[in-house]
């Protein structure tokens, strides 16, 4: 590992003013860490966030709005009244990422901020664009059977690995950000950047700005969603493919939805055609169905991950199933 110089500022001005253009920011390390160990992340100073007054999760009572600190663990967002009962998909989101220890050193703002799991990424022995711009990208003609379908580029083919981040686009979060030029709202739908040329551009953060939170509106949208992951293995595996669903049904019709998939797509992907082939008609099976086949549209598969469009089918009528069954 480089050698590198830490500091641990307690207020968000002086976290700013220590971030150099060599330094990064550091918040429960679960994914820093690993990277700096592997060389992969180098930085010659680390500001450690942990001091920050972005621990809290407060509802606002005048919009109805659940307001999350950057830095809370994800165990305890998890865990919270509020999310439990009016924000199921966000709960199982994050039940269903990494392990209870992990979980519990994880943070909001690492969770969205975190790097791809693409293999060639971590490995320096090997060509890719995101690590380094343009040298290439080796999972194009190798190893890319846990790639991205959706929002490719011919620069880059590597997934957002986060399980929270779907959730939140489904929810229509708003992620609250700081830094020198003053604080900012994006919509988190517009704060993952797809790979086009400059894969290695992941969100629209400044150098220098972070996260310190995120608004989740309390709906009756949000109320009624589920999130279905499918991995490899059960438990502490990356999404293969997994979609955040909420429907909003009225008298039999379907007034609203949000289907957003993970583990298939660049970034969190919203899948409105999807959306579209739900509203106005009744929920069921053969509704279903067809969100499933829309959620596919645009997909671009190449020899190895071929699977996982119809995996995308099954997955997003699965979950809608499931969803319309727990209303009873
Ligand atoms: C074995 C293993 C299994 C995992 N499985 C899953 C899984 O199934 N699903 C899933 O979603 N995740 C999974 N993860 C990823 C894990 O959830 C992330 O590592 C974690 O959420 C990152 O949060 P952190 O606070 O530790 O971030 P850190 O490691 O501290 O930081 C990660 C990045 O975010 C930046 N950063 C951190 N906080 C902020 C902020 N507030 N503003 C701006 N930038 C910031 C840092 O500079 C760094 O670049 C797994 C991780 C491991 C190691």
């Amino acid at each position: 590992m480089r050698p590198f110089t830490y500091t641990r500022p307690a207020e968000l001005a002086a976290a700013w003013a220590e971030l150099g253009p060599d330094a990064m920011y550091i918040a429960g390390g679960t994914n820093l860490v690993d990277l700096m160990k592997s060389g992969v992340a180098t930085p010659a100073h680390v500001v450690d966030i942990g001091r920050l007054p972005l621990t809290g999760i407060e509802v606002d009572p005048s919009t109805d709005t659940l307001r999350i600190g950057a830095l809370v663990p994800n165990s305890d967002l998890a865990a919270h009244p509020v999310v439990r009962e009016r924000l199921p998909v966000l709960a199982e989101a994050l039940l269903s990422g990494a392990s209870p220890q992990l979980r519990n050193l994880a943070t909001l703002g690492g969770n969205l901020m975190q790097r791809t799991r693409c293999g060639y990424f971590r490995d320096l022995a090997m060509p890719c664009n995101k690590r380094r711009p343009g040298t290439g990208c080796a999972a194009t003609d190798g190893d890319h059977h846990r790639h991205a379908v959706l929002g490719t580029s011919e620069h880059c083919l590597a997934t957002h690995p986060s399980d929270l981040a779907p959730a939140l686009l489904a929810l229509d979060a708003v992620v609250r950000i700081d830094g020198p030029a003053g604080p900012r709202t994006e919509p988190i739908e517009a704060f993952h950047l797809p790979p086009g040329a400059t894969p290695e551009r992941e969100t629209t953060l400044a150098h220098g700005e972070l996260i310190t939170g995120v608004d989740v509106p309390l709906t009756a949208l949000g109320a009624h969603s589920h999130y279905l992951k499918v991995s490899e293995r059960a438990s502490f595996a990356f999404a293969l493919c997994s979609a955040a669903v909420a429907l909003d049904v009225h008298e039999g019709t379907v007034r609203a939805a949000r289907i957003v998939l993970g583990g298939v797509a660049t970034t969190p992907w919203r899948a409105y055609a999807a959306e579209a082939a739900l509203l106005g008609g009744p929920p069921g099976t053969a509704a279903f169905a067809r969100a499933g086949e829309a959620a596919t549209e645009g997909a671009r598969p190449l020899r190895d991950n071929v699977y996982k469009v119809e995996l995308i089918r099954r997955v997003v009528a699965r979950a809608l199933t499931t969803l319309e069954g727990d209303r009873g």
